[in-house]
């Protein structure tokens, strides 16, 4: 079966008034030898775009779904193309967006296309090494509890920079400040059976998992709007780790 679109298949199910209106193409994973690839016009979707009412009607766990589904057809090359400017028009009217991802700064993680999303389909927050602070935590209170974003994903990765400079206890200018926020997830791991430096891709990973927990609660305990959005089954909080070498997310 061809994907249809991530926000497509919402738009489908929720909201038949924003139904895509062309079919879509998957685009191939080795381009031809000329480099080029023709785009048929026809072929090019018009992809259904969330809307309030569309919104509403999304659960944590469906969002879940999508971006789990979303973060497949990235892995798989199941990719579709997009009418970006009819989106871009679309969007100017207002947003809708399903999620808030918290992510880390690295450029090896394109946020949006990692889970197959366009134009207004998410709210993306980033800073080195995926933390939180004041300023994080309103952008994420004004993402799920102004404008209806379901989920909330702290999303760290393999190798990341970050997390290796705060094992390596680095001090340099306003990032001695960030890794203080990391610091704590080395020190939970000193028990760690291996190597316990920044060499060690399995130490690495584990701080990178533990760092996400601590992200996790400190937004559940700095955070009454968020908590008692989730407490009330309206809101969820997952981590998730980007595998650099796959393209894949694990979400926990
Ligand atoms: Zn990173």
């Amino acid at each position: 079966m061809k994907n249809i679109g991530l926000f497509n298949f919402i738009a489908g199910i929720v909201f038949l008034s924003y139904a895509c209106s062309g079919t879509p193409t998957k685009v191939p994973a080795t381009p031809p030898n000329d480099s080029s690839i023709s785009v048929n016009k026809n072929d090019v979707i018009n992809e259904g775009f969330l809307n309030k009412e569309a919104q509403s009607k999304l659960t944590p766990d469906s969002v879940l779904h999508i971006l789990e589904q979303g973060n497949l057809d990235y892995t798989s090359d199941n990719l579709v193309i997009r009418n970006t400017s009819e989106r871009i028009r679309k969007a100017s009217l207002g947003q809708y967006p399903a999620a808030v991802i918290l992510s880390c700064l690295d450029s090896r993680v394109p946020v949006e296309d990692v889970f197959h999303c366009g134009i207004g389909d998410l709210f993306v927050a980033r800073v080195a090494g995926n933390i939180s602070n004041e300023d994080i935590l309103g952008s994420l209170e004004y993402g799920c509890r102004v404008s209806g974003a379901k989920l909330i994903v702290v999303l760290g990765h393999e190798y990341c920079g970050a997390v290796k400079s705060a094992i390596d206890n680095v001090k340099l200018g306003n990032i001695t400040v960030l890794l203080d926020k990391i610091r704590p997830a080395v020190m939970q791991l000193d028990r760690f059976p291996g190597e316990k430096n920044s060499k060690n891709p399995a130490f690495v990973e584990a701080v990178c998992r533990r760092n996400i927990l601590n992200t996790i609660k400190t937004i559940r305990t700095r955070s009454p709007i968020l908590m008692e959005m989730e407490s009330k089954g309206v809101l969820k909080i997952v981590g998730a780790e980007y595998h650099m070498e796959t393209g894949r997310v694990d979400f926990f």
